[in-house]
């Protein structure tokens, strides 16, 4: 063996360590203690400059997260800890028939119906809420009712129709009256979303509302802080907006929200057109 297959050992074996190493403290901490590991990580791309350009790409979104490059190996990990049958559902209907019984946590009790998430089974984005409201657990769907509405003329705004994209919350179940999930039903609810994602392999996650950003992010932020940003989960970059049903209730939201989704569009835009023909 010469000097340079020594250093190419010392040097896998290393990178295996701590690949061990993250996958262990990853399991135990989340997104909290380890920044993610991955392979082709690169930097967000950029969009038109605003201002404060220190952290920013050079068109003004702050980069907090990197890029998936193919098969996100990050969901493919944290579902590796997953041993239930679905991990390995092939489908989304597969999988929804799978999980459409569950009752992991109280909410299987209270619900009405199960919420798994609606759209394009191949979507570039994927809009994830908190948790199913009255309308929804009513229907079965995510984002009905007004606040459904709202949702769909922001993302005609950007020149999507709802069917492109993919629709889905957290948790799966209503929690009575609206309250906040509990982190407990976050653990329980939550590996369903990374086989979702895994399945649909989304570039971006709309992330509506400040609660769903937080739990997606592991965060206590506020609004404030995760706006204008691109952040990671999981390997996939996420945007942080107003929850529609928000906007009913405080119409001066509607320029912030305007101006997220149209920094999501430009990012969707510059993905595709750096995309091989
Ligand atoms: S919220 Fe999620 S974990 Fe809880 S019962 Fe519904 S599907 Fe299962």
């Amino acid at each position: 063996m010469d000097s340079a297959d020594v250093k190419r050992t010392g040097s896998d074996s290393l990178k295996e360590e701590l690949r061990r190493y993250a996958q262990q403290q990853d399991s135990l901490f989340g997104d909290i203690i380890v920044p993610r590991m991955q392979s082709g990580a690169q930097v967000a791309p950029a969009l038109p400059s605003h201002g404060d350009s220190s952290d920013r790409g050079e068109a003004g979104a702050r980069v907090e997260g990197t890029k998936p490059q193919g098969e996100n190996s990050i969901l493919l990990e944290r579902l590796m800890l997953v041993n239930e049958p679905w991990v390995d559902a092939p489908s989304l209907d597969t999988l929804n028939q799978m999980i459409c019984s569950c009752q992991k946590c109280p909410l299987g009790r209270t619900r009405t119906k199960f919420v798994f998430g609606v759209g394009n089974p191949n979507a570039d984005i994927v809009v994830i809420g908190e948790a199913p409201g009255a309308d929804e657990d009513a229907k079965g769907e995510p984002f009905v009712g007004a606040a459904g509405q709202l949702l769909n003329k922001i993302l005609s705004a950007i020149n999507f129709r709802r069917e492109d994209v993919y629709i889905c919350n957290i948790l799966k179940c209503r929690p009575p009256g609206n309250r906040t999930p509990e982190r407990s039903e976050v653990e329980q609810c939550e590996p369903y979303l990374l086989r979702q994602l895994d399945l649909i392999k989304p570039k971006f996650i709309l992330a509506l509302g400040l609660t769903a950003a937080n739990t997606l992010l592991n965060r206590k932020a506020r609004m404030g802080e995760l706006r204008g940003a691109v952040h990671d989960y999981n390997g996939i970059k996420v945007v942080v907006t107003y929850h529609p049903a928000a906007l009913l209730r405080n119409p001066q939201w509607k320029r912030p929200t305007w101006e997220d989704v149209q920094m999501l569009r430009r990012m969707y835009d510059e993905t595709r057109s750096s995309q091989p023909a």
